[in-house]
């Protein structure tokens, strides 16, 4: 019992779905169970947050998880466009249904639901707040393992209120090498630090850019600075990716399900085993 109960004159008699001061679960809640939580934050916009957590669902999928997205970028959601994911979302009684990508990412962001994807998203704070909650009481996911939120740069309402209100198991931040540069990303890490949710780990983006020619790794932004940074910020350092206009082609004709990269796929098992370590400590 929570000190709250001592004054209700329901205590002792009570269960989780009677009690009058906890919030009744809706019928998406009630059918939903998803194992982890995690949401991919970054200081600023334009670091490849988006493609990164996209491609991280492909690598937790390949790895034979069941995952989802959840595009809580509001004003900038690009989720459904590089997966290839169009048309009209189907609502059930348990709510409203996910639809799932080529390989079986299930997918829900404002574009589904907006008359046009190129419709403009003109809203303040509190009513994109509310979508959001939206969206975590009333989509379908079914059954996840993992269900990563895209969460909009910065450390504005959304990422506040994703997590205040969400039960975030973990955190990945996404950075490059300009961004690190200029030290957006410790707010970020220090916003996270906050609200309390573990790290599991950062991921440099547009770390070099490799010769198609010589192979030879050319550094355009400058010393990569994510590894130094994750450990001055006590937190794990999950690998750095290179600039590769193959990841632009893919994405932009909503195929990034077919981008390979080994370096991607290391990152994957990296994030997998901090999600592990973390499940582990919070066990014993
Ligand atoms: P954010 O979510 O941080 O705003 P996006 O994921 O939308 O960033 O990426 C911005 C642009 O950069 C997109 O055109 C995307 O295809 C491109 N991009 C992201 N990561 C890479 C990369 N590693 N190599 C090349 N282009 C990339």
């Amino acid at each position: 019992m929570s000190e709250a109960c001592n004054s209700c004159s329901a205590a002792g008699t009570c269960t989780t779905e009677s009690c009058p001061s906890e919030p009744k679960k809706t019928e998406a809640q009630k059918a939903n169970h998803i194992n982890k939580v995690i949401a991919v934050m970054s200081g600023k916009g334009g670091v490849g947050k988006s493609s990164v957590t996209g491609m991280l669902a492909v690598s937790l999928t390949r790895q034979g998880y069941k995952v989802g997205i959840l595009d809580a970028d509001i004003t900038g959601p690009s989720i459904p466009k590089i997966f290839g994911v169009t048309g009209k979302v189907e609502v059930s009684p348990a709510g409203i249904i996910a639809p799932k990508s080529r390989d079986g990412i299930k997918i829900m962001s404002l574009n589904l639901l907006v008359a046009q994807e190129d419709d403009p998203v003109i809203w303040r704070g509190p009513i994109i707040t509310q979508i959001i909650n939206q969206f975590w009481k009333d989509v379908y996911w079914g059954n996840l393992d993992y269900l990563l939120i895209d969460l909009p740069p910065g450390t504005g309402d959304v990422p506040i209120t994703v997590l205040q209100t969400f039960p975030v198991d973990g955190v990945v931040i996404v950075s490059s090498p300009q961004a690190l540069a200029n030290m957006v990303v410790r707010k970020a890490i220090k916003m996270v630090g906050k609200y309390s949710p573990p790290i599991y780990g950062l991921i440099e983006n547009m770390a070099y850019v490799e010769c198609p020619d010589c192979k030879k790794r050319i550094e355009i932004f400058g010393k990569p600075k994510g590894e130094e940074e994750a450990h001055r910020s006590s937190i794990p350092f999950l690998g750095e990716l290179a600039i590769d206009p193959e990841l632009v082609a893919l994405s932009d004709a909503g195929k990034i399900e077919d981008y390979q990269s080994a370096a991607f796929d290391l990152i994957g098992l990296q994030l997998d085993d901090q999600i592990q370590i973390n499940h582990d400590k919070k066990k014993i």
